[in-house]
């Protein structure tokens, strides 16, 4: 069969579904290829589409067209035999070097923001796919590292392959001793990316014991800004982690479908704190990110803890 991919969101990034659907498809005989502008007689398509907001690809085909991943329907699945193999094609994808990695599916929280609980269920562990042969360092892009049961199998595959890792997902409300101890064994490319997004919750003894274990300066914590929280609830966040030492990242709210746009104060907070250069050297009250504007405005009649 002459197999036609397409990665509708663009190239950003390498599609793990399409990289596995080339990987099955070579192994049984079939050509596999990027659908491109020119080429027109494939016997199958499949377009895999990741982001709801990213505008569909509706070129049309004359043949069997497979559309597939969260951007088409949070429920999509691969074809089972696809979905069960390990092989991967990462030679779709060259400018890339480096390997994706996943140990487990899904996740033991609904966060109310987060499609992963309706996409992938409850935390499951999963077969580790093949290694990118050319790749550099593994990014790891389990949604909840430390809440799979089986994640000291997973450090100690990590520490076998001696690359550099990448965790994208690690949740500081269940670190302990323990875990700290194995994410200090391994080779971290760059910082522990942890979150507190929901305002409501208190993480401040949570971080602060987790700093007794972790070096701060190694953890970046996300916070959700413009999802049902207050500016006292952000600045609260913010500052808690200026105190630990730990690196805060705002991340202004964006629903799947990119119906809402994030407001101009979370805009502000956003540039104010991803900055570190701003972020060390001033405070947001004296921060002014156009001509004849200081962010105090946004902290009139704002009582900050
Ligand atoms: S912990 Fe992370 S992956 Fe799990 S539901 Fe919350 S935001 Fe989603």
């Amino acid at each position: 069969m002459k197999i036609g991919l397409i990665d509708v969101d663009g190239h950003n990034f390498p599609n793990f579904a399409l990289m596995k659907i080339s990987a099955w498809h070579k192994s049984h005989g079939d050509t596999v290829e990027w659908t491109g502008d020119m080429y027109w007689d494939f016997d199958r398509v499949y377009k895999s589409k990741i982001f709801t907001f990213t505008p569909d690809n509706d070129r049309p085909f004359p043949c069997e067209v497979i559309k597939g991943d969260t951007g088409y329907d949070v429920r999509s699945r691969l074809p089972e035999e696809i979905e069960k193999s390990t092989q991967m094609d990462y030679s779709l994808y060259p400018e890339y070097p480096f390997s994706i990695q996943f140990f487990s599916r899904g996740c033991i929280r609904r966060c109310p923001f987060c499609l992963v609980h309706d996409k992938e269920g409850e935390i499951h562990a999963v077969e580790p796919v093949d290694l990118n042969p050319a790749g550099q360092w593994i990014e790891v892009l389990d949604n909840n590292f430390f809440a799979n049961p089986e994640w000291l199998s997973a450090v100690q595959y990590l520490l076998n392959h001696k690359q550099p890792v990448n965790l994208h997902g690690v949740d500081v409300r269940i670190m302990n001793e323990e875990q700290a101890f194995w994410l200090n064994k391994l080779r971290l490319r760059r910082s522990i990316h942890i979150a507190w997004d929901l305002p409501q919750l208190d993480l401040t003894e949570k971080l602060r014991e987790v700093t007794r274990y972790i070096k701060p300066y190694k953890l970046m914590c996300y916070i959700l800004v413009g999802f049902n929280s207050t500016i006292e609830q952000d600045m609260y966040r913010i500052e808690r982690c200026r105190e630990l030492g730990i690196k805060p990242y705002v991340m202004p709210y964006r629903d799947f479908e990119n119906k809402t746009t994030p407001s101009q104060y979370a805009r502000d907070l956003a540039q104010y704190v991803n900055k570190p250069q701003i972020f060390k050297t001033c405070s947001f009250a004296d921060f002014m990110p156009r001509k004849g504007f200081k962010c105090a405005e946004y902290l009139k009649n704002t009582i900050i803890n």
